[in-house]
């Protein structure tokens, strides 16, 4: 959510700033604006909009000279999406750029206005600017920053210039991601590694109430009292070449297209000797052994991710398994214990509510396991226990091979699960291991039928609503569905257990609506079938996803698209996710909306 960056080198840094604010554009944003020293004068330039609207700006008032500032691309929580709320924010002697939200901005405010502060924005942001002018008082940039720090709450990543110190960044976090790129006589400050890149593979991740300050002579790390500090230099292991589209019109079909991989690598990375394997992680045979229930904790397409592993862990070790939204369990005082485990699962790591739950808890003093796709990230860095999912950077806001990987591997652990649990041999845990490894052969199976997902696309792309159902797994994955279909396309759809329809939604099945009917589980294919034709009686038109050796009834399914896959039903999430992946992906193109960047989302919610 919101993108934050900063340099200091011999570049010209306005371009520096505008590549590095492009490559975060996939976290969503509705302003942007830079701040660049002119010599000793900062200049800035900001607009409601995208980047494009940047730049025409750039092109008419002459781009900004220098080798020292900051950008922002903005996701308005507080006033609306302005020119004049788009960040960089000055006051005084300070200029910012905040990612977050300042809770107890309201009563800073007052306190600055009885100071004789004025605000020009409605934003929570410039608080923070004022405040650090007035601790600006004896001009000293690091007490400034450490007596704000002090003051604020909430959540906040800052990059922040002193007018008295062109040849300096600063920058500080709390709760909102924040890395320092580390060049060859260059530094840089930014929300994500992608950000920097292509201009060096160093890092130093921030904690929280660190600060950094970058000058000439490089990076200087102080903790939250203003003290020096060492900093471990990382190298990213993802390249320029995975963070950009390779080709592909938009990142959300390449990454469509990296999940047989993405899934091999995963299932690669945690298979030894056949059969699933996490000591490395600390999950343990002994620790599942101890584990009488399971929590999964996650937002939107993740907390999805846990649906299917709920149904896969119950069905295989008996242990049953709870799912939560992380925004209702950080507030809904869970009972818990010493005998559970929480599994918090987080695409980027980062999100604020999933954070929380896992923070929660810790705080009660049960055993925690991450699940997720960037490995430094806060939410790996917090739990007791991580499994980091290879997939590499997922840019499009529109989540597909981060749940993919996640699923397998909550496969890998439901089977480790029923072993430890005694409900399954050895044996049985090698054969359900081989059959799960058959799973990217099926994908590939699916992601080639471009043309039948475009024809189903092309029927779907006028209609105001339509409906997923399915039982079981297929259950779960009708909600994924419906999640991608209106994220992307902005058409109304809603999912439901397919049994469900009867008890009150078939009211709404008017003639000619489309019905998405995922029907890959052959335990309930007769019951899914008789809901169809529920739902046909009243005029419904049938997309199936299904196995291509289903049959239905003469001319009960308007559309198909089937793949052909000897996977156990169990696995056969991972196709069936991709076909409605597709069907999605085209529907969105189709309408002319650009999937990587749907509106009013962000890719990493870093906000309550
Ligand atoms: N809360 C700030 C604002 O509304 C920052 C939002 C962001 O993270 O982009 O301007």
């Amino acid at each position: 959510m919101c993108g934050i960056v900063g340099y200091i080198g011999k570049r010209n840094c306005s371009d520096v700033l505008m590549d590095g604010l492009e490559k975060l554009e996939y976290r969503g944003y509705d302003s942007a604006g830079i701040a660049v020293f002119e010599k000793d004068l900062i200049r800035t330039i900001k607009t409601r909009g995208k980047l494009q609207a940047m730049q025409e700006k750039l092109a008419n008032e002459g781009k900004p000279i220098g080798h020292c500032g900051i950008g922002h691309t903005r996701w308005a929580t507080h006033g609306e999406p302005s020119d004049v709320n788009s960040h960089p924010h000055s006051n005084g002697r300070v200029t910012i750029v905040h990612n977050g939200i300042i809770e107890n901005y309201s009563e800073l405010k007052d306190f600055l206005t009885e100071r004789g502060y004025t605000f020009a924005s409605q934003t929570d942001s410039e608080v923070a600017a004022c405040l650090l002018d007035y601790y600006y008082a004896e001009r000293n940039p690091l007490k400034a920053i450490t007596e704000t720090m002090r003051e604020l709450r909430g959540s906040f990543a800052l990059g922040i210039l002193f007018r008295d110190f062109p040849d300096r960044v600063y920058a500080v976090r709390k709760s909102s991601p924040l890395i320092v790129g580390v060049g060859e006589n260059e530094s840089f400050i930014a929300s994500d590694i992608p950000a920097f890149l292509k201009f060096t593979k160093k890092f130093v991740l921030l904690d929280d109430d660190e600060i950094v300050c970058m000058d000439e002579n490089g990076q200087h790390f102080y903790n939250g009292h203003g003290l020096p500090l060492e900093k471990e230099v990382q190298i990213a292991e993802w390249d320029v070449e995975q963070a950009q589209k390779g080709g592909f019109p938009h990142y959300m079909l390449k990454e469509i297209h990296e999940q047989p991989e993405a899934v091999k690598k995963t299932l690669d990375a945690y298979i030894s000797n056949g059969v699933p394997d996490f000591e490395a992680v600390g999950l343990t045979d002994e620790l599942l052994r101890d584990v009488k229930r399971v929590f999964v904790v996650g937002c939107g397409t993740a907390m999805y991710a846990g649906i299917v592993a709920r149904y896969v862990i119950e069905r295989l070790a008996r242990v049953p398994v709870t799912v939560e939204v992380a925004s209702e369990f950080r507030y809904m005082d869970p009972i818990m214990g010493k005998d559970d485990l929480v599994i918090v699962i987080s695409q980027s790591g980062e999100t604020a509510d999933t954070k929380a739950g896992l923070e929660l808890a810790k705080s009660r003093g049960v055993r925690t396991l991450a699940i997720v796709n960037v490995k430094y990230s806060a939410i790996a860095r917090g739990a007791d226990m991580c499994i980091h999912t290879p997939a590499g950077p997922e840019i499009s806001v529109c989540c597909t091979k981060a749940y993919s990987v996640q699923i397998a591997v909550l496969y890998l652990i439901a089977f480790r699960f029923a072993y430890a649990h005694g409900q399954i041999d050895e044996n049985v845990m090698k054969r359900l291991t081989e059959q799960l490894c058959g799973a990217p052969k099926s994908i590939e199976n699916v992601i080639v039928q471009n043309d039948e997902c475009q024809y189903i696309a092309s029927q779907l792309v006028n209609v105001d609503t339509l409906f997923y159902i399915g039982r079981g797994l297929d259950y779960a994955l009708s909600l994924e569905g419906s999640l991608k279909l209106k994220e992307i396309t902005y058409i109304h759809s809603e999912a439901y257990a397919a049994g469900e329809l009867k008890h009150g939604p078939i009211s709404l099945i008017e003639p000619n609506i489309p019905v998405i009917a995922v029907a890959t589980q052959r335990d309930v294919l007769a019951k899914t079938v008789s809901n169809m034709e529920e739902v046909k009686a009243r005029g419904a038109r049938i997309i199936a996803v299904c196995r291509k050796e289903t049959e239905f009834a003469e001319g009960m399914v308007d559309m198909r698209l089937d793949f052909d896959s000897d996977l156990d039903d169990l696995f056969a999430p991972l196709p069936a996710v991709c076909a409605l992946q597709m069907i999605a992906y085209y529907t969105s193109v189709l309408r002319g909306i650009d999937p990587d960047k749907p509106r009013n989302l962000a890719k990493s919610v870093t906000t309550e």
